[in-house]
């Protein structure tokens, strides 16, 4: 299984920012979109780092509410891992583990193309352990 079934499945949309909007506009789109992370991209659309509700409680905890003026770029992080539509659900989960977050932007050519969270990964994992037990149980029944 791989991540282009998992964006099949969700849909391709991502919400974004510039690094220039504020943090109080990337607090409004995490809000508004009741979603962990917004992709903040550059002007050639290419990803520039990833704010999560986890940065923005370090930046208010740090800074206090000033930092809700403050820009998304001074808050994000920069260093972002992604996956491409053909990377394995098994090894996203791995990255996600081991690198301690729970989104992961997927890009084509240099193109930001979708995200998948840890909550996507599970469901579908999920599904995938059902459909095994499912088929083990009606082979057993007529075993
Ligand atoms: P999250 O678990 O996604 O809320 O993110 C936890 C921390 O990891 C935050 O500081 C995020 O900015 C950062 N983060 C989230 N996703 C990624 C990613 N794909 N690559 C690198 N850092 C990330």
């Amino acid at each position: 299984m791989n991540v282009a079934t998992i964006l099949k499945a969700k849909g391709r949309s991502v919400t974004t920012a510039r690094p220039d909007h504020t943090l109080q506009d990337v607090a409004g789109k995490l809000a508004a979109r009741k979603i962990g992370a917004v992709v903040v991209v550059g002007e050639n659309g290419a990803v520039d780092g990833i704010i999560s509700e986890r940065d923005v409680i370090r930046a208010i905890a740090e800074r206090g509410v000033a930092a809700l003026d403050m820009p998304a770029s001074r808050f994000m992080t920069r260093d972002v891992v992604t996956c491409s539509e053909t990377s394995l659900v098994d090894e996203t989960m791995e990255m996600m583990t081991s690198g301690r977050f729970r989104h992961l932007p997927v890009v084509e050519d240099g193109a930001l193309v979708g995200i998948i969270s840890i909550g996507d990964v599970v469901k579908n994992h999920v599904a995938t352990v059902e459909m095994e037990v499912s088929a083990m149980r009606s082979y057993l029944a007529t075993g």
